[in-house]
């Protein structure tokens, strides 16, 4: 196995040991980026080799030793341009790194490169991207799913040991499903958001995608945890999640959102059979749960999503920030560079928020969404009362060609029906490798309460420990 193809943790052990040096391991990376990326494209920028070389060299001392992780380009980076994905911000570099960035630096990590997404997180196959599309590295004529595609295909690939991506509306979890890794969506407030450039600021969460449950842990015990600049972060006592990994799983409550699984095909259910088989061969009991306001959840996140980027995007005008147009009167300079700036999947989540939230339809569609989002968090609530955590798949689908679905949104929102509920009530939700369906990868998903990772991470590695 090259060291491209090792785990986060795997690489530490032989850095510790000093079995291999941190030079081959960037021989390899650097090797696998040259012969994959083209034509995956998951990259929009890679560190130069010299750059990096330096700065591992800085802090081969702490506990990440220098190892190189990719970021999703939504995430604010000094040292790389970050784009979100779009023409609007193309050579835009920020001034200050992410927090979630400066504490894997803190902590000993590299930044290898930035990773490609649908702009501005907005999508569910990284076909949104203006530098063009992401492909899924186990086919190639398939998406990785979005909007951290770039992220995901990253790290199924060998092109990066781990990254960050973000998830508003299912866009870590769901990529991690389609090319077969791990990816983790925290509580909401678990990782600051500063330096996250906002798409819905309700929703938006940074979050850990790797090869296995333990590096995903990992991950997140460096990012996690309060930050002065972000009121909404939470303190979660700084612990550390690979603690708990390998204490089991006996006598934990899993519920089965029975009505996803309906919804399923047959052969996406037979997997679904064999994770309820798995969880009860570890000693956990699954009981089915219901979620009855859960299938209002996709109308009331692109509701409620769309609303906040509306607003959140209104800076983009060619003054403050974002590349202009043209230099005639002001009304026709901000008009121009935001219909050439913006590619047309943001232009349709911006006028369908802007019309959410317009006297007169206010109460009738945002309103009525945030009433709904209420209901999902309450159905939550009551669901845990019977069951620790949650089991659904990640998606109802398996990873799809490129361009089936990019002439109807509806059919591509309707791939976040079993990410969006957990994305609205602001809980965490890991996805982990499930096996496959037509011969590509599908994801299971756990959700767990707020701050509930540590079981849903315990749960996801002795699931994924039995299959292996
Ligand atoms: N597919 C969803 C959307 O387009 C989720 C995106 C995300 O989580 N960033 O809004």
């Amino acid at each position: 196995m090259g060291l491209h193809e090792r785990t986060l943790h795997q690489l530490i052990d032989g850095l510790d040991r000093q079995d291999i040096r941190l030079s081959e391991v960037l021989d390899d990376l650097y090797g696998a980026i040259e012969e994959q990326d083209d034509p995956i494209h998951a990259y929009l920028s890679v560190a130069d080799r010299d750059v990096l070389d330096r700065q591992a060299e800085a802090v081969a001392d702490r506990p990440l030793k220098g190892l190189p992780v990719a970021v999703k380009d939504l995430i604010s980076t000094t040292d790389f341009p970050t784009t979100c994905g779009s023409r609007f911000l193309e050579g835009f570099r920020p001034i200050f790194d992410a927090t979630a960035v400066e504490r894997l630096r803190d902590a000993g990590a590299t930044i290898l490169g930035k990773t490609n997404l649908d702009e501005f997180g907005m999508g569910s196959s990284n076909e949104n991207s203006a530098y063009g599309p992401v492909k899924n590295p186990v086919d190639p004529t398939r998406v990785p799913g979005g909007s951290s595609g770039g992220s995901a295909a990253a790290v199924a690939a060998g092109m990066a040991p781990a990254a960050l991506g973000t998830d508003t509306g299912g866009s870590i979890r769901l990529p991690a499903s389609f090319c077969g890794v791990v990816g983790l969506k925290p509580t909401y407030g678990l990782v600051s958001r500063y330096g996250l450039i906002a798409y819905a600021s309700s929703l938006d969460q940074i979050g850990p995608i790797a090869r296995n449950v333990r590096d995903v842990a990992l991950a997140l015990s460096v990012i996690a945890g309060p930050d002065a600049n972000d009121a909404t972060s939470i303190d979660n006592g700084s612990i550390d999640y690979a603690d708990d990994l390998d204490h089991g799983i006996e006598g934990l409550n899993v519920g089965l959102v029975r009505a996803f699984v309906d919804q399923l095909d047959p052969d996406a259910r037979s997997r679904v059979a064999e994770w309820i088989a798995s969880f009860e061969d570890l000693g956990a009991t699954v009981v089915d749960v219901e979620l009855p306001h859960a299938a209002y959840a996709l109308p009331a996140y692109y509701l409620i999503s769309g609303a906040e980027a509306s607003a959140n995007l209104a800076r983009y005008d060619g003054v403050r920030y974002g590349r202009r147009a043209s230099d005639d009167a002001l009304d026709a300079m901000l008009a121009e560079s935001r219909e050439a700036g913006f590619g047309p999947e943001v232009k349709r989540r911006i006028m369908l928020g802007t019309y959410a939230l317009s006297a007169g339809y206010y109460d009738q569609w945002y309103g009525k969404a945030q009433k709904v989002r209420t209901l999902i968090r309450r159905d939550f609530q009551r669901a845990f009362e019977h069951a620790d955590i949650l089991l659904t798949p990640t998606s109802p689908v398996a990873p799809f060609k490129l361009g089936e679905r990019t002439d109807d949104p509806l059919q591509m929102y309707l791939i976040d029906a079993f990410l969006t509920p957990v994305s609205l009530a602001g809980l965490c939700g890991i996805s982990v490798p499930g096996g496959t369906v037509d011969g590509m990868p599908f994801g299971m998903q756990l959700v767990g309460p707020q701050l509930g990772e540590p079981t849903i991470l315990r749960a996801a590695h002795a699931y994924e420990q039995a299959r292996s």
